[in-house]
């Protein structure tokens, strides 16, 4: 299969009119170019922008909410019967396990379902006033053209937590994908056609290095959504400012997962790998930072040590490989480089490159499972993020101090807590500066439960109602129902 595709505009699969070099679609795994995306620019971006404008002047704006969720529900449909398809090519594109990337794309679909329940049941209140003669009342208003840019981790699953309630709340979209892992994007709007949406309702331009700010700029987007690196994040913050259009920004981690010596360990141990070396560590919630308390410290780091060096890396296509490669080179060379920079920083490797007995195919992008023990939370690796599978293992003595490692970061998206004390996992997730915290448990994700950052790791929230409230803005409307005009110089009121 090859896949070379222009940017989705209107409906319609257009060639860009920019004249930057086409960019490669790669396989992680096999590291072959199968295909070749364009490279919008500032005109390109226009053209997609202007055409959700147009939508939703002329026609989403118009369209019921319960026609919107009738229309999405239909979306969900094809996208359900279509999900291996999908997941194929997702894995294909960012190597991550096809049977992760089939979750997502259900995740996906139940997401499109869920919002379009929220479709028709937008609706504000009735305020009496302290003036009766005044009729006040509020309603949600969508915002207009939304621009949601996407990480290359989970593009699809990342995608439907922002463009299910901006479509739900009655906004267009323009959405600019990760340069490397477009793919399932540009196949994925064709959908909206299929399933009978106005034409321009979703549109996507592809590209590396100004298409996002071409799109973060155009007067015409209301609202922006960015799910990604830091530096990004910031960049498209900087930017809105000039504007003064809301963002939401979903950024990195370095969550901490506490494990309390009462924990049932060997949970705490599946929980922890579960935390850092499921995707291989990319995902913005990778649980990277272990805090372990002392009297079971050596016993955890010597089972992860173990369980890590066995992990069996391979074609992420195949049903027992338990990591695929990392997602693209860039990525693949930044992690290899921190790991060699932790090594020389006095933490003590337990698995990982060079460990005897642990090796990694001979082609593809992969990395090692690595694990650090010893370190201490001013080193770089527990400071900053990897996004890759490569967890730094910090001791604690009791739970004050677990708190102030845990929360002594500039992240804050989420955290673990392991313990058979109830009362203490109620204290503990009280304490943690994050937006998402389990007991017992890591990594799980529901569309109803609000998902988001405090500090570095952005605001705003996404998923559930928190989720639907985001692309929308309240309007307040004052009725005077009175016969005659009051002095135009006096306080109203
Ligand atoms: P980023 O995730 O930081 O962002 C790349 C995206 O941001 C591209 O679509 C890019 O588009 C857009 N962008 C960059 N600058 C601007 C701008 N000024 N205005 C608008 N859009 C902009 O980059 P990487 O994919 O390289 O990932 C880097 C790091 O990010 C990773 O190492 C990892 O740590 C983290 N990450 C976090 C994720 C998460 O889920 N939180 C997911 C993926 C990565 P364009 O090039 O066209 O401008």
């Amino acid at each position: 299969m090859n896949f070379d595709r222009g940017l989705w505009i209107g409906h319609e699969e257009i060639a860009a009119q920019s004249t930057l070099p086409r960019l490669p679609v790669m396989n992680p795994y096999t590291q072959e170019q199968w295909g070749s995306v364009a490279q919008a620019d500032a005109s390109d971006v226009d053209r997609a922008v202007l055409s959700a404008q147009q939508c939703v002047e002329t026609a989403w704006s118009t369209t019921s909410g319960y026609q919107r969720g009738r229309l999405l529900n239909r979306l969900a449909d094809l996208l359900d019967a279509q999900a291996e398809r999908f997941a194929e090519l997702e894995t294909r594109n960012n190597g991550k396990l096809y049977k992760e990337t089939l979750t997502q794309m259900r995740f996906a679909a139940r997401s499109y379902r869920y919002y379009a329940g929220y479709a028709d049941k937008i609706h504000g209140e009735y305020l009496p006033l302290d003036n009766p003669r005044i009729v006040d009342f509020t309603v949600y208003r969508p915002f207009g053209v939304v621009a949601l840019i996407t990480p290359w981790n989970s593009p699809m699953a990342i995608l439907s937590n922002k463009l299910a309630p901006a479509l739900a709340a009655g906004n267009c979209a323009v959405v600019k994908p990760s340069e490397f892992a477009p793919v399932t994007t540009l196949e994925f709007a064709q959908l909206f056609k299929e399933a009978g949406f106005p034409a321009g309702v979703v549109n996507v331009v592809t590209g590396a290095g100004d298409t996002g700010a071409a799109l973060v700029n155009h007067p015409k987007v209301r609202k922006i959504s960015f799910t990604g690196g830091n530096a990004g994040g910031r960049k498209v913050m900087e930017q809105a400012a000039q504007r003064q259009v809301p963002v939401t920004l979903e950024l990195g981690g370095k969550s901490p997962n506490i494990v309390f010596a009462d924990a049932d360990l060997s949970r705490a141990v599946n929980g922890a790998i579960a935390g850092i070396f499921a995707a291989g560590g990319q995902t913005c919630i990778a649980g990277s930072r272990l805090l372990v308390q002392r009297p079971v410290y050596e016993q955890i780091v010597d089972e992860l040590g173990r369980r890590a060096r066995l992990i069996r890396q391979g074609d992420p296509m195949q049903p027992d490989t338990q990591m695929g490669p990392v997602a693209n080179a860039p990525q693949h060379a930044r992690i290899l480089g921190l790991i060699e920079q932790a090594r020389g920083g006095g933490a003590r490797m337990v698995a990982g490159p060079g460990i005897e007995g642990q090796t990694v195919p001979g082609r593809g992008l992969f990395v090692p499972a690595t694990v650090f023990a010893d370190v201490r939370n001013d080193m770089d690796i527990a400071r900053h993020e990897v996004f890759g599978p490569v967890l730094a293992v910090l001791p604690f003595e009791d739970e004050d101090e677990a708190i102030r490692i845990a929360n002594d970061s500039e992240f804050g998206l989420a955290g673990g807590i392991w313990t058979r004390d109830i009362a203490r996992g109620h204290r503990v997730a009280g304490r943690l500066e994050c937006g998402n915290v389990w007991i017992n448990t890591y990594r799980v994700g529901a569309v109803q439960a609000p998902f988001g950052g405090r500090k570095a790791s952005g605001f705003g929230r996404e998923r559930g109602s928190e989720g639907l409230r985001a692309y929308l803005t309240v309007q307040n409307v004052m009725v005077d129902t009175a016969e005659t005009d009051d002095d135009p110089f006096s306080i109203r009121t």
